[in-house]
């Protein structure tokens, strides 16, 4: 999911809706935005779809006024798949010392230990989703004000959450322990923002201050400014080094790095690890574009576009249902076959997932007269899932989890299939000596499947580590 927040400015609203629009790749099945005015008080709509189709109306927007506004852009990975408006962010509470509205990217791992505990102590839950147990341990809490009650709620929360939230008069940012998803503080005029990347910082003009520190959490008044603490013990940070590899968008600005010279990096050692004679480098577009320039680079191999993407498709991946995400690849893709045919093809995608893109691809390009088919994949095999935000498939679905790479490349029926190491991974996100063994820089665990933090409810429900 994607999360923004903006204080201090004229209509934040709007701001806001436009930040949501940066982030629509974090999150397309729908999205929400609260508001609060000093006279009206706070204002909510939440829609299924685009940014663009809902938060561009007029009408609509004139509902959300006021100098104060948060938003979330919602792609479904814990709690119900598929549509429910009551699922939909950000959720909104009336305390003893006035509303408090939150958005929530990432996963909770103890969140169905915790719903059970308090419903068993008398909250009524609104939704399906793992999020709105923030708000019920922020009203059961004893403490004097929102911020502090918050603190109480998250250090009863496990897993991982990057949260924007926001009171009648604060903006507030908080990332868990391990700093698994992204959060940035951003200025904009006399204001302050919060968002999950840089780019939506761009596209607003607004400046980026730095990164929220893993574990930190910030209270933003228009009258104090930012205020830092760090309410958590201190824990080994775990950024989701997937970020790096698919989720952010290639113009976000990562711990001082640019996703996009990362994943041109990312090419690089995969063309240096898994050298191929080909006649031509192709990316699956969008997502494995940089990864594949990268490859051309090092390899000397030209670069083409050898499929064209249709712009007017979303991500398929975050379609979800698999009849949909079936149909998706030729909805979204189809073959140059000019520049194809009689080639030894490379294809370089991020990520081999279900197989299902890659199969359909394969075909696309053998149909279109490929001399020989090559997959190049920018990221190690996807063998775990993710319980920490990322929506992959259960285990058995994700081809990696039951194939060796021999019998994925059989299974595929290309010529040959490789993958970047898992240290190859590290050292093009600028870790020179790889992965530390004992203690890895990232959350890598639908790769290796070593996860930071325990999936509890998932282990409860029969997941074997
Ligand atoms: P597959 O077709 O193998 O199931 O999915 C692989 C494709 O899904 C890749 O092209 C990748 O760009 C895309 N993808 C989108 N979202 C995700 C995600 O959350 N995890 C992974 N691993 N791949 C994703
Ligand atoms: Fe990221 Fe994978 Fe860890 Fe999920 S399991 S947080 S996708 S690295
Ligand atoms: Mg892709």
């Amino acid at each position: 999911c994607g999360v923004f927040g903006v204080i201090g400015v004229a209509d934040a609203a709007n701001f806001v809706a436009l930040g949501l629009h940066a982030l629509q790749h974090r999150g397309q099945e729908a999205g929400g935005i609260v508001s609060h005015h000093p006279v009206d008080g706070f204002n909510s709509a939440r829609r299924f779809g685009y940014v663009r189709d809902n938060f561009t109306s007029q009408s609509l927007m004139q509902t959300l006024p006021g100098p104060l506004a948060i938003g979330h852009v919602r792609y479904s990975t814990a709690g119900s798949k598929g549509a429910a408006i009551r699922d939909v962010q950000p959720f909104f509470g009336e305390f003893a010392m006035g509303g408090a509205a939150i958005a929530h990217n990432g996963n909770i791992t103890n969140a169905d230990a915790l719903r059970r505990e308090l419903i068993e102590r008398g909250s009524i839950f609104q939704s399906s989703s793992d999020s709105e147990c923030i708000i019920h341990l922020m009203a059961r809490s004893l403490q004097r004000n929102i911020p502090e009650r918050m603190e109480d709620a998250l250090r009863r929360v496990e897993g991982a959450f990057s949260v924007v939230a926001m009171t009648r008069t604060k903006l507030i940012g908080v990332r868990d322990p391990m700093g698994v998803r992204p959060l940035v503080l951003g200025k904009i005029g006399d204001g302050w923002c919060l968002s999950s990347e840089t780019c939506a910082l761009d596209i607003i003009g607004a400046e980026l201050v730095r990164e929220i520190e893993p574990g930190e959490m910030v209270v933003i008044t228009d009258d104090d400014g930012v205020q830092s603490h760090f309410p958590f013990r201190k824990q080994p940070s775990k950024f989701c080094i997937f970020e790096h590899v698919y989720f952010s968008r290639p113009d976000s600005i990562i711990g001082g790095r640019s996703v996009y010279e990362t994943r041109r990096q990312i090419g690089v050692e995969l063309a240096r690890e898994t050298p191929v004679e080909a006649d031509l480098v192709c990316p699956v577009p969008d997502s494995g574009t940089p990864a594949a320039i990268g490859f051309a680079h090092e390899s000397g191999i030209p670069f083409g576009m050898g499929i064209i993407r249709n712009q007017y498709m979303g991500r398929t991946f975050i379609e979800p249902t698999e009849q949909i995400r079936n149909m998706g690849v030729r909805l979204k893709l189809n073959v140059n076959r000019a520049l194809i045919r009689g080639k030894r093809v490379i294809l370089v995608d991020d990520s081999v997932v279900r197989g299902t893109t890659s199969r359909k691809i394969k075909e696309m390009i053998l149909d279109a007269g490929a001399a020989e088919v090559h997959f190049r994949i920018a990221s190690p095999p996807t063998a775990w899932p993710c319980f920490y935000g990322v929506d992959t498939p259960q285990r058995e679905k994700l081809l990696a989890a039951t194939m060796t790479e021999e019998e994925m490349c059989e299974h595929l029926s290309v010529d040959s299939l490789k993958f970047i190491s898992l240290d190859g991974l590290y050292r093009a996100v600028g870790e020179a000596a790889g992965r530390e063994k004992s203690c890895p820089q990232y959350c890598d665990a639908c790769f290796s499947g070593e996860y930071p933090v325990t999936p509890r409810d998932m282990i409860a429900k029969g997941f074997q580590l």
